[in-house]
C-alpha cells in the first residue's frame, strides 16, 4: 500500500502526461475519439483519486458544490461555442487569418513543419498567451472583477479549476488562441495542444498529495499553482502553465521551507457572494456598489509599492468608510 501511495505520489502526472503523448498518436489526432477515450477517463480516474486521497480534507462548505457543479456546465457551453468556432475556422481551409488575408506567404505557415515542431510552438504560444492574459486578469482592476470568481474558493481541486465567470473563460481562452490560430497551426497540432492543455489544466488544481520534485520549475503543477491561490496578493504569483513564463518574467514563486499558503482564496472577502454562483456572475457589474475597490486587499496591493502601504490605505478608506 506504501509503495502504491508513493508511486501515486511521483508518477501520476508523468504518468499521465506520457499517456497523452500516446494517445494522441494512436487516436490519430481525433478530438472525439481523444474526449470519449482518454480524457473522460482520466478526468474521472482524478476525480476518484482527489475523492478518496484528497490532500486537503474538510467537509464541504455551505453551496461549494452547487457553485462548483454549475459553473463546470456553463464552462461546457463555452467550451461547446469555443468548437463550433474552430470547426467553422478550419473548413475554411486555413486556420491563419493572416496567410487567408495574404499579409503572410503560405510556406511560412506552421502547418508546413513537423508535427513535433506545430505542437512545441503552440503549447508555448498559448501559454504566452494565457500568462499575458492571466497576468492582466490579475492587475487591471476591472478584469479582476471577473477572474475573482476563480480565486474565491477556500481549497484548490480538480473541480473548481472551472469555477470561472464566462466573460473571465473566453477572455482568457479566445484570446491565446486567437494569436495561436495567427500562426497557420494545423488542425490536428491544435487538437493535441488542447489535450495536453487539459491534462495540465487538470493537474494544476488536483486536490491530491503529488510530489513532482523538478518538474514543479517545468510545469504549473498542484504544488505550485496553490500558491497562486494565496489570499496574499505578494505570494499570488505563477500564472503560466508552462512555467518558463513565470521565470522569464520574474513571477515565479516557489518557496522551498513551506508546502503550502497560509490561506487559500480573497484577500478580503468582504461582500463577496462566494457561494451563490449567481450572484458572482452579477458581481463585475455591481461591484463597485457591492464590494467598492478600496475593500479588495488584492487590488488595494497594485495601487501601491509596499504591504505596509497598502494596509495603510486599507485602513484610512475603512475608517473614512465608517466616518
Ligand atoms: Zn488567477
Ligand atoms: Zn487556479
Amino acid at each position: 500500500m506504501k509503495t502504491l501511495s508513493w508511486l501515486l505520489s511521483r508518477g501520476f502526472t508523468v504518468f499521465f502526461l506520457s499517456l497523452s503523448f500516446v494517445a494522441i498518436i494512436t487516436l490519430n489526432y481525433d478530438a472525439n475519439k481523444l474526449l470519449l477515450w482518454f480524457l473522460l477517463p482520466f478526468y474521472a480516474i482524478s476525480l476518484a483519486l482527489q475523492f478518496f486521497l484528497p490532500k486537503i480534507k474538510k467537509p464541504l462548505e455551505k453551496g461549494e458544490l452547487a457553485t462548483d457543479l454549475i459553473s463546470n456546465s456553463v464552462l461546457t457551453l463555452v467550451n461547446s461555442l469555443q468548437s463550433t468556432g474552430l470547426a467553422a475556422i478550419f473548413a475554411l481551409g486555413s486556420s491563419s487569418l493572416l496567410i487567408e488575408a495574404g499579409w503572410i506567404d503560405p510556406q511560412w505557415g506552421l502547418s508546413n513543419y513537423a508535427m513535433w515542431v506545430q505542437v512545441l510552438v503552440g503549447v508555448l504560444l498559448l501559454d504566452f498567451f494565457f500568462y499575458t492574459t492571466h497576468r492582466m486578469a490579475h492587475e487591471v482592476p476591472m478584469l479582476w472583477r471577473f477572474h475573482s470568481v476563480h480565486h474565491c474558493a477556500h481549497r484548490v481541486t480538480f473541480l473548481n479549476a472551472y469555477r470561472v465567470h464566462p466573460i473571465d473563460a473566453m477572455f482568457r481562452r479566445f484570446v491565446p488562441l486567437f494569436f495561436v490560430l495567427l500562426t497557420g497551426i494545423s488542425e490536428q497540432a491544435l487538437v493535441a495542444v488542447a489535450v495536453i492543455g487539459s491534462v495540465l489544466g487538470t493537474i494544476t488544481h488536483l486536490n491530491m498529495d503529488l510530489k513532482h520534485g523538478w518538474l514543479n520549475y517545468v510545469i504549473g503543477t498542484n504544488e505550485v499553482h496553490r500558491w497562486h491561490h494565496s489570499s496574499k496578493y505578494s505570494e499570488a504569483k505563477n500564472f503560466s502553465v508552462i512555467m518558463i513564463w513565470d521565470h522569464l518574467f520574474g513571477t515565479y514563486y516557489f518557496p522551498k521551507d513551506r508546502e503550502m499558503p497560509e490561506r487559500t482564496g480573497l484577500g478580503d472577502e468582504t461582500n463577496y457572494p462566494r457561494h451563490s454562483y449567481w450572484q458572482m456572475l452579477l458581481l463585475p457589474f455591481r461591484w463597485d456598489r457591492l464590494k467598492g475597490d478600496k475593500n479588495d486587499t488584492r487590488i488595494a496591493e497594485q495601487s501601491s509599492s509596499t504591504d505596509a502601504e497598502s494596509i495603510q490605505e486599507i485602513s484610512a478608506a475603512k475608517t473614512a468608510d465608517a466616518s
